[in-house]
């Protein structure tokens, strides 16, 4: 039993890492992707502005609010 046991152990370490490892990128990219929905970056100043805005509220100037930064998505 202590033999089968010792046998599977480097097995059971790889397994759990690529279980975090998967795990922490999932969370990682939700994290991003939840950020990169709400909040856009100011051309002008480079600060993120919540999307919506018209003014950047840290530099006042305008951006567009109803641009995506990246891709057509609509
Ligand atoms: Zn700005």
């Amino acid at each position: 039993m202590r033999g089968v046991l010792i046998s599977y152990f480097p097995l059971l370490i790889v397994l759990v890492g690529v279980v975090v490892f998967f795990g922490v990128r999932y969370l990682y990219r939700k994290f991003v992707q939840e950020k990169s929905e709400k909040y856009a970056r100011c051309p002008h100043c480079g600060r993120y502005y919540e999307k919506g805005n018209y003014y950047c509220p840290h530099c006042g100037e305008v951006v567009d609010g109803d641009r995506s930064d990246d891709g057509p998505v609509s």
